[in-house]
């Protein structure tokens, strides 16, 4: 029988998630749920120098609002509890210590001083890239070079210590990478990583390979700025005797900037104007001491559903010509397989048009609670059935749902001023005297419906012998003030006789000097 595939989410808290963060989540969820798997956050949080407050509390929330659930994790607990590495602190050193005993860590004594004057030492032999390695370790303090009493002496007096990992000289590290394929690092192209630190905190490494072992993680899913730290993963897999059960790795590929060239970063959405956080976040800049913000997508008025199809395509794609799908389908077409290897552009129109597709395909009904936020901060109001016309309406036209009052407030006040580019080229004298009586003959209807508008113009035209397009903008322009809207007639109706015939008897008036020849 196959193994239950888990997989796991595992990030810093240390700022508001990147974009590029959501997407490795979403891809392990989607993963997950597509096996029958289980989903597990785990949040990494040894290096406490990097740690920001609220940052796990955003995280969750972003999870949340892309429509992500977690079965493990520390807000809902699980059988691999505590789910934050601060939390589990005492678990690593043991490993640490396994690793000492079976001769692939040492300790190393070395001051800050100590490692600065070998770097210097490095640099002045031009050795490209200093470290601490095969080669360099034997002229360092450690307990490689040291003799055995001393070590002992060292340890027993309390010395600020840190655990390398100690990687052979001469070895080629070989992962079969789920969307790279086979991958291959020479050894003595890693260092010798420090595993754990004085403090007694283990390093990113080592708390990832421990937890991702006693969580029985199956599945590594993580972005691809973590491939070069998986052969010396699969190093502490072998040292720790945990070969056998070794997950499978897939690294996602770059989010590229929207040009293509290079990563991208928050400093490029700025530039660009887009955000690359899911929600708003508001914080205290620790060195200016300023509160700041950074612009969301929630904020932004991007639908979460909107988000989660594009951050999918991001990567990803089905191999078939459908765009458009719900989680569920997400889950049910989502491989590994079809995960691309090279970086992804960012394109922010896409993501706009996702947002516009999810609004279109969205019912009048379901998008009457966007525009009355819009009408509350406006202290304005109308009736549910006409809210419900008015967003079936306009929803073509909307890119994101605030657009329902961008594109559509004329509905709920009359205009005060008037498109000048259609004043210009349509208020004609003809134009004119075609409104003057179609006000008229619209006042004498009991009431209106579109039908009735729309023949009572065509009556008005026949009798003046006037054609319908040397009138149809100016009399747009009369009653919304601007030059372009969903059909006329279904404006008209909405807005029902009374506040027709006096919007337009409003523009006739206001507009008398501005008639062209
Ligand atoms: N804590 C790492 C991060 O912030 C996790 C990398 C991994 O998934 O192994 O992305």
């Amino acid at each position: 029988m196959n193994k239950e595939v888990r997989v796991r989410f595992a990030p810093s808290p240390t700022g508001p998630l990147h974009i590029g963060g959501v997407r490795t989540a979403l891809y392990n969820y989607l993963f997950a749920r597509k096996m029958g798997g289980k989903m597990l956050l785990r949040i990494e949080d040894t290096d406490q120098t990097r740690f920001v407050e609220n940052a796990e509390q955003y995280i969750l929330e972003a999870l949340q609002w892309i429509g992500i659930t977690i079965d493990e994790g520390p807000s809902v607990g699980g059988p691999c509890a505590p789910y934050r590495q601060s939390e589990r602190k005492p678990m690593y050193k043991q490993y640490a210590l396994q690793l000492v005993e079976s001769g692939n860590a040492y300790y190393a004594f070395d001051t800050p001083e100590e490692l600065e004057a070998m770097r210097k030492r490095l640099e002045a032999q031009k050795v490209a890239s200093p470290a601490y390695n095969a080669i360099t370790r034997t002229q360092m303090k450690n307990s490689l070079t040291l003799p055995e009493d001393e070590v002992k002496r060292r340890l027993e007096a309390g010395e600020p210590y840190v655990i390398r990992l100690k990687v052979p000289r001469k070895d080629e590290i070989r992962l079969n990478d789920l969307v790279r394929g086979w991958v291959m690092v020479h050894s003595s192209a890693i260092d010798d990583k420090v595993l754990m630190k004085s403090d007694g905190m283990p390093t990113y490494h080592l708390a990832n390979v421990v937890d991702d072992h006693l969580m029985e993680i199956t599945h590594v899913i993580r972005g691809e700025e973590w491939l070069p730290s998986a052969p010396l993963h699969v190093l502490l897999y072998k040292f720790l005797g945990w070969e056998e059960t070794m997950p499978q790795f897939a690294h996602l590929p770059l989010l590229l900037k929207p040009d293509g060239n290079g990563k991208l970063s928050k400093r490029d959405a700025d530039a660009g104007g887009f955000p690359v956080f899911p929600l708003d976040w508001k914080f205290q800049n620790k060195e200016t001491g300023k509160d700041e913000t950074w612009i969301g997508f929630r904020e932004q008025g991007y639908l979460s559903d909107a988000v989660t199809n594009f951050l999918a395509f991001l990567g990803w794609n089905p191999g078939t010509n459908q765009e458009l799908f719900t989680m569920e389908e997400l889950i049910q077409a989502f491989s590994i397989e079809r995960v691309g290897k090279s970086g992804t552009k960012f394109d922010i129109d896409k993501a706009k048009w996702f947002n516009q597709q999810y609004l279109k395909n969205k019912s009048g009904a379901e998008l009457v609670p966007f525009l009355q936020k819009e009408l509350q901060q406006r202290q304005l109001n109308a009736s549910p059935e006409s809210l419900v016309r008015i967003c079936d309406l306009l929803k073509e036209r909307l890119v994101f749902a605030h657009d329902l009052w961008n594109q559509g407030a004329y509905f709920f006040l009359s205009p005060t001023e008037y498109d000048p580019q259609v004043v210009t080229s349509k208020w004609t004298q003809e134009a004119v005297t075609v409104i003057t009586s179609y006000a008229a003959a619209l006042d004498k209807l009991p009431s209106l419906t579109a039908e009735q508008a729309k023949s009572t113009l065509n009556e008005v035209l026949e009798a003046q012998g006037v054609k319908m397009g040397k009138v149809l903008q100016a009399l747009r322009v009369a009653i919304t003030g601007v030059g372009a809207g969903p059909d006329l007639m279904q404006i008209m109706e909405v807005l029902g006789k009374q506040a027709t015939v006096a919007r337009i008897q409003q523009a006739l008036t206001v507009l008398n000097s501005k008639v062209i020849a």
